[in-house]
């Protein structure tokens, strides 16, 4: 055996006992098994090893579909290996997964170098509008599906909007939420920012955003929406800790909206949103009641009233707290949390204990550790 092939010989040992080991069941944490190294190489270029290995398929809802595709980066690492922002490293993620659907069987490492720039520039695919997002007192970011509109249950009988998605037979049909414009213009008006963010595949929000106009400006061109975030930028989080040394964390197995995106101290942002399995930051999130086109359209006079009471809610909800936030010098998202998915429930439990509705509130806001961190 010459000298050079003794180094490779002992790496092909030690994958061999690695895998050996995989083989055996049991209780021990087994992290080369989930992806071998193809090579040595592959395996240093940063396409792979900043990647989070993809779970079984038989965890994923969404497994042989564009949004399971291709691995979602590890965003710590990514952060860590470039010196990014975090808002940087997710839209280096999009650039990556927009090349490697469009050329997957281009060279991976080539690909995440051009994402790379891209986001190291500061090169957003949506108007990302960084000034607003940065300055402006609060961000309320709002879901799509089920939240401000409804592209599956609408029909030619029940939409406001007509989408004619290239290279699709029929039409797509979608029924704005009531009230979605007011919402819009009174938080831009209250001094807030508003952000979309879906978890549809950027194709679907990229069309529909560009039918769909405010003032006959298209939604992802207004100058109100200070940017559209799509399932490209949802983002997966390892339990294991960032800096080494750290806690254990709870993963983000289910690809999730990271509200750090837009604040990365969470004191300014909050997200409107039906449906919770796609988050993680609670104290942060006000869910909605999910609207259904065809409910709505077909329902009676108080099934019609309640869905057009959900959004004029939320919007008197975001005045009261921006209001409170600036009397009192607290962050915004302190002044919200009695209205969060977490802060309802000890308001709640204040209430059932016989406070009034608004000392509650009151109390939330002056002790926010009386909401948990989490569930
Ligand atoms: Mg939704």
């Amino acid at each position: 055996m010459s000298h050079s092939l003794a180094p490779r010989a002992l790496g092909l040992l030690t994958l061999t006992l690695a895998l050996a080991a995989c083989a055996t069941p049991g209780p021990v944490d087994c992290p080369p098994c989930a992806r071998p190294p193809v090579s040595a190489e592959a395996d240093h270029a940063d396409a792979t090893a900043l990647s989070l290995p993809r779970l079984p398929s038989w965890g994923m809802k969404y497994a042989g579909t564009p949004s399971a595709d291709i691995p979602r980066l590890n965003i710590d690492a990514v952060m860590a290996a470039h010196g990014l922002r975090r808002d940087q490293a997710v839209e280096l993620q999009n650039h990556f997964f927009d090349r490697r659907r469009a050329a997957p069987t281009t060279d991976a490492q080539l690909q995440f170098e051009e994402a790379l720039s891209l986001a190291r520039a500061d090169k957003f695919e949506d108007r990302r509008d960084l000034q607003r997002l940065r300055e402006r007192d609060f961000i309320v970011v709002f879901d799509l599906d089920d939240t401000l509109y409804d592209q599956y249950r609408a029909s030619a009988e029940c939409h406001d909007l007509v989408v004619n998605p290239p290279g699709a037979d029929k039409p797509r049909y979608i029924k704005l939420a009531p009230g979605w414009d007011a919402a819009i213009k009174k938080i831009h008006e209250l001094g807030g920012a508003v952000a979309l963010f879906s978890a549809n595949l950027d194709d679907n929000v990229l069309e529909n955003t560009a039918a769909w106009t405010l003032d006959g400006a298209p939604l992802r061109d207004h100058p109100m929406i200070a940017g559209v975030l799509s399932n490209s930028h949802l983002i997966q989080e390892s339990a294991a800790p960032p800096v080494a040394g750290g806690k254990r964390r709870a993963p983000v197995t289910e690809p999730s909206k990271d509200l750090r995106i837009f604040d990365p101290a969470l004191a300014r942002v909050i997200i409107v949103d039906d449906n919770p399995t796609r988050l993680f930051q609670f104290r942060n999130t006000r869910v909605t009641k999910k609207f259904h086109a065809d409910r709505y359209c077909a329902g009676d006079a108080g099934e019609k009233a309640a869905h057009e009471r959900v959004l004029p809610t939320v919007v008197r909800e975001l005045e009261e707290s921006i209001v409170y936030a600036r009397a009192n010098k607290v962050d915004f998202a302190t002044a919200y949390l009695p209205y969060s998915a977490l802060g309802q429930l000890t308001v709640r439990a204040l209430v059932d204990a016989g406070a009034a509705p608004a000392d509650a509130i009151a109390r939330v806001r002056q002790q926010p550790e009386l909401v948990e961190d989490d569930f």
